[in-house]
């Protein structure tokens, strides 16, 4: 039988809520007044539960768009490349976007992600993960909106995954053996 083997919650679905909350209050309070809609963009697939959540949390006009990228090639290794595997449908050009992650560890990935944003001449770009790992970082991210930090571990729920599975786990946890 396929079971559930979480051996510590990190996050409570309750500190997930007030998390949420309190990201989209300041993001409402930020952009107050902009003259065009917010773009949120979501990083597929991670950020999906947090992007929806998080878009309720946001008491501005707003359009959504997703991406999906990959820092692999072909193999199981690491390339340090990053690959768009899937685009955005806008063209961003001169719209304020924010950019939705789910977790930032060494900030490979989004560092790249934010390079390629940049290059196509957004008004202003800005950063909300859920979750960040201070302690791997190893390419400099801003975060502009930050969930919480969270010790050196794998974790798992809320949208993250491993293998692809755990991704509908309503708290973040960390997998037994
Ligand atoms: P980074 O490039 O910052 O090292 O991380 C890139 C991606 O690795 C994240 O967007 C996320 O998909 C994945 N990742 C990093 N840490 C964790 C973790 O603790 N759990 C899960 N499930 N994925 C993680
Ligand atoms: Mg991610
Ligand atoms: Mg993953």
């Amino acid at each position: 039988m396929l079971e559930t083997n979480i051996k510590e919650i990190l996050v409570t679905e309750e500190e997930i809520a007030k998390t949420v909350e309190r990201l989209g209050g300041e993001i409402t309070a930020h952009y107050q007044g902009i003259e065009r809609e917010l773009v949120v963009i979501g990083l597929l697939r991670g950020s999906f539960i947090f992007m929806a959540d998080l878009v309720r949390e946001i008491k501005l006009p707003l359009v959504v768009d997703f991406m999906t990228v990959s820092s692999y090639g072909d193999g199981t290794v690491s390339s340090g490349d990053v690959k768009i595997v899937m685009d955005l449908d806008m063209s961003i050009e001169g719209r304020d976007v924010l950019l939705v992650e789910d977790i930032v560890d060494t900030g490979n990935t989004f560092s790249k992600v934010i390079r390629m944003m940049n290059n196509r001449k957004p008004r202003s770009l800005a950063i909300c993960s859920f979750l960040n790992k201070p302690e791997c970082r190893t390419a400099e991210v801003t975060i502009d909106f930050c969930g919480m930090d969270i010790p050196n571990k794998f974790v798992v729920g809320y949208g993250l995954d491993c293998a692809q599975v755990y991704r509908n786990l309503p708290y973040v946890g960390v997998l037994g053996e």
